[in-house]
Parts: structure tokens; sequence; C-alpha cells
């Protein structure tokens, strides 16, 4: 599983960093990233739950 957030849809609200801090993090323009590479398979199931959760829907699985 890979995820990437569009950064034009985030709009800041740090749900995503909340529920899944091992994938998603700020980056230095105010937005959630998500890590690089494939999402480790302990923390998969907080990663979806973090995408279904977006309430922008800003958060892809790639
Ligand atoms: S949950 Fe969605 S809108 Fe909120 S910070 Fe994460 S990517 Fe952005």
């Amino acid at each position: 599983m890979k995820v990437f957030v569009d950064q034009d849809l985030c709009i800041s609200c740090g749900l995503c960093i909340d529920t899944c801090p091992s994938v998603y993090d700020w980056n230095d323009d105010g937005k959630a990233s998500a890590i690089d590479g494939e999402v480790p398979s302990d923390n998969e199931d907080e990663a979806r739950e973090a995408l279904e959760s977006c309430p922008s829907d800003a958060i892809k699985e790639e």
C-alpha cells in the first residue's frame, strides 16, 4: 500500500496525523504529507482509516 496527499485538497485539519502519525506528517507548507514508498504493513490499517476519514478526500492510494 502506498498513499499520497493531494496538496490542493488538504485543508490542514490534522486528522490523518492524529490517526496515523507514523505515515502522515506536516510538511513545510502546513499541509499533510505521507511517507515516501510503501506503508509498513503494521501501519496499513491506520493509514487506511485516515484515508477514509479525511474530510476533503485528499488522501489517495497509489
Ligand atoms: S485528514 Fe485530509 S485534510 Fe486533514 S490534514 Fe490529513 S490530508 Fe489534510
